[in-house]
């Protein structure tokens, strides 16, 4: 009978199209398995490459950069002072009334708008205008309810969380771009002094007090709270971590640090590289497609502008290999259309039949109709580029306490207390910002889960990840207060 033949013919023929895209899937999977022994790799590469990149200039993929922050804030700083935010996808502007032991009031009428797309690769003075511009509406509409600083400077955190070569605490010259932005006339100058100049330009009575990374922000304002924070991390749209290191250890520039006993190293963990992170073609071709190929391998595969498109990446190739997605896949092809809320929202869709999932592949990717077993697939790739991002995230954390003395491991008394007759693991804080750990709640757990898996129950309990909720710009504020020259002590 030829037509139970070719009926024959067909499931045959759609059962060989599934088997080659769960192959896709397989492969994949492999390719970005983090057992703990690979983690505890990565842990390793990363205290040692740390170790490198304080070791001499350009001794490590990890730029290891001086912040010349050297104190920070412990609570009781005073005043009124501002914060500007600028990152990665969101930029915003805040005015905190610290008012010392710890109380800091974020004012209402904080500002959070979208950088707008075309102003990340301008020029720089037309960056910077539109950062004025912004602080300028700002500060005109204070007034009812808030302090007065009536004839005084303002005084202005600034985040910039990009990499800079710092010289000291209020300035520093941009090395180079990352997370899409790209103006060229920026990279080179100090940073300060462009948003000094385009204040004046429009007759804003602030000055920017501090210059610091988002990572040294969420620092500031974790040890604000508590001072047992020595370290910050962000996963958001892009990703590094800061810590409180020791000076003598900072070879690169001994005998220029004189003052304080440590300085706070912003590692721009971004661009870190190891042999042992477990790197598939997708990672490999979405690099050499970016704007910055060779550059920030680590938050390529780790941070929340990329993880959309190395799920896309892999759709694309199960598309490719068989029509389970149907034959127009088109958006499939557009870079970044998935982004990383997307990829929450399907991943975390508990619906039976997945509905979030099916409405997304819809209306964003223009695949209607996919049925449950491919919905089901997608959430699957999802999952394994989450996971891998989040433990691959912990390794980085916990190389850090290693490098501390504080994973438990070393004969270093640094990261022990001694408790009676015996010596106790010192409770240890990392601040920790950034929407894909605030907000992914399977990226946080995979993230927690993996730090307790490589360093075992016993230790991971004295470590505590503390969300910093506006760390990078409140933290700014409470830094500018920390450094003020003013000293608004009257207030
Ligand atoms: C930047 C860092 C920043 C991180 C998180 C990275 O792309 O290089 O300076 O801290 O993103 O925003
Ligand atoms: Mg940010």
């Amino acid at each position: 009978c030829v037509v139970a033949g070719t009926m024959v013919g067909k499931r045959v023929k759609s059962r060989r199209r599934w088997t080659k895209v769960v192959k896709v899937l397989e492969e994949f999977e492999e390719g970005c398995a983090t057992p703990v022994e690979k983690l505890r790799q990565v842990v390793d590469a990363m205290a040692v490459e740390m170790h490198a990149g304080l070791a001499s200039e350009g001794g490590s993929k990890l730029k290891m950069l001086l912040t010349f922050v050297q104190n920070l804030p412990n609570g009781s700083e005073k005043g009124v002072y501002y914060g500007l935010d600028l990152g990665g996808t969101n930029f915003r502007v805040l005015r905190v009334q610290l008012g010392g032991q710890r109380s800091a009031i974020l004012e209402p009428g904080v500002e959070r708008q979208p950088i707008p797309e075309h102003l990340m690769t301008s020029t720089s003075e037309e960056l910077f205008d539109f950062i004025a511009a912004s602080l300028q509406k700002f500060v005109e509409k204070e007034g009812n309810g808030s302090v007065a600083l009536e004839g005084k400077l303002r005084e202005l955190g600034f985040t910039f969380s990009f990499p800079m070569k710092q010289a000291s605490v209020s300035s520093g010259i941009l090395i180079k771009w990352t997370k899409g932005f790209s103006i060229h006339d920026t990279v080179g100058k100090d940073v300060s002094e462009c948003l000094n100049q385009a204040l004046e330009r429009r007759g804003l009575d602030m000055r920017v007090a501090v210059l610091i990374n988002d990572t040294v922000g969420t620092l500031a304002l974790g040890h604000y709270h508590d001072e047992d924070t020595v370290a910050a991390v962000i996963i958001g749209t892009g990703t590094n971590a800061c810590y409180l290191e020791r000076s003598d250890d900072i070879i690169k520039c001994q005998g220029l640090l004189t003052t304080s006993g440590a300085m706070v190293v912003n590692m721009e963990w971004g661009n870190f590289w190891s042999s042992h992170l477990p790197r598939t073609s997708y990672d490999i071709e979405l690099d050499s497609e970016s704007p910055n190929p060779n550059d920030q391998g680590f938050e390529k595969m780790i941070s929340g502008m990329y993880l959309g498109d190395i799920v896309r990446r892999v759709i694309l190739k199960m598309s490719q290999e068989s029509d389970v997605f149907g034959l127009s896949f088109s958006k499939l092809l557009t870079p970044f259309i998935l982004r990383s809320p997307l990829i929450a929202a399907m991943h975390e869709d508990d619906s039976p039949d997945l509905r979030e999932v099916a409405r997304i592949l819809g209306e964003i990717l223009e695949i209607g109709d996919v049925p449950l077993k491919v919905r089901k697939l997608v959430v699957k790739v999802c999952d394994v580029v989450t996971r891998r991002a989040a433990r691959l995230a912990a390794a980085g954390i916990v190389g850090i306490l290693k490098k501390m003395g504080r994973d438990g491991s070393g004969s270093t008394a640094s990261g022990k207390v001694k408790g009676g007759s015996h010596t106790k693991m010192r409770r240890t804080v990392v601040a920790i910002e950034g929407a894909l750990y605030t907000s992914y709640t399977l990226f946080r757990e995979y993230l927690n889960d993996a730090i307790a898996d490589i360093l075992g129950e016993d230790i991971s309990s004295h470590v505590v990840l503390k969300v910093m909720e506006d760390g990078s710009g409140m933290g700014a504020a409470v830094l500018a207060a920390a450094y003020s020259s003013s000293g608004q002590d009257t207030l």
